[in-house]
């Protein structure tokens, strides 16, 4: 059953299961400006060195072992995909949702800080792809290690391996557990929102569910949408 902990030692979850559903590469927006927001503007732990996050899913089942009452959940911005749980203590962000894993599995990145072992007991394989590419800065894709598997399962956009092997993953691994995603966000809300930093926070392009990070910008600040722009 793998564990995972935050740096300061205040939050551990555990997971039903040691053998993660699966596991890719994210170069998303939206998962490296979390882990920076959390590193500079709460104190976390130190993101990776580049925007290529090691991201383990579990089954959608765990319990938390401790530190209840210390874990937070945020969004980064209010039309955004995913809910991450992370330590108020030390900014460690330890699990995440997003409505395309169905309640049936979870992601975890605590394995991607390099500063203490976030995730343990997990019988891990290599990464089944690397994704989002499309996201990375200029020129960052250059500077990413070289991808472990086949070049095939590097993808721009989302990871297609993982989006065809989904229902079979929600099947056959998938659960559903007392303690999960959606009972832990019911037991920490509300969702926090940062509502500084819009620019780094905002800047990602819309959504895998169509939220558009512009328009909650528009919307939270009370200002009128933008106007189409004419032919
Ligand atoms: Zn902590
Ligand atoms: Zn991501």
């Amino acid at each position: 059953m793998a564990l995972v902990g935050c740096k300061c030692g205040t939050v551990a979850l555990r997971f039903a299961d040691s053998v993660p559903c699966w596991r890719l590469e994210c170069c998303c927006y939206d998962c490296y400006a979390a882990l920076w927001y959390c590193e500079i503007k709460l104190g976390g732990p130190p993101r990776p060195a580049q925007q290529c996050v090691d991201s383990v899913y579990f089954a959608n089942d765990f319990s938390v072992e401790k530190g209840l009452d210390r874990l937070g959940a945020m969004k980064n911005f209010e039309q955004g995909d995913t809910t991450r749980f992370y330590c108020k203590d030390c900014a460690s962000i330890v699990v995440a949702d997003h409505p395309a894993y169905g309640c049936k599995i979870a992601l975890t990145q605590a394995s991607a800080y390099s500063d203490f072992e976030g995730l343990k007991e997990a019988e891990l394989s290599a990464p089944r792809g690397r994704h989002q590419l499309a996201d990375l800065p200029e020129g960052a894709a250059a500077e990413l290690p070289a991808f472990a598997g086949p070049a095939e399962f590097i993808y721009d956009k989302c990871s297609q391996n993982l989006l065809d092997a989904l229902p079979a993953i929600f099947e056959e691994h998938g659960k559903t557990g007392e303690m999960n995603c959606q009972v832990l966000l019911a037991a920490v809300g509300p969702v926090f929102v940062p509502s500084d930093e819009d620019e780094r926070m905002r800047g990602g392009p819309a959504t895998l569910m169509g939220g558009d990070p512009k328009a909650s910008e528009a919307k939270a600040e009370g200002k009128p949408e933008p106007e189409p722009e004419s032919a």
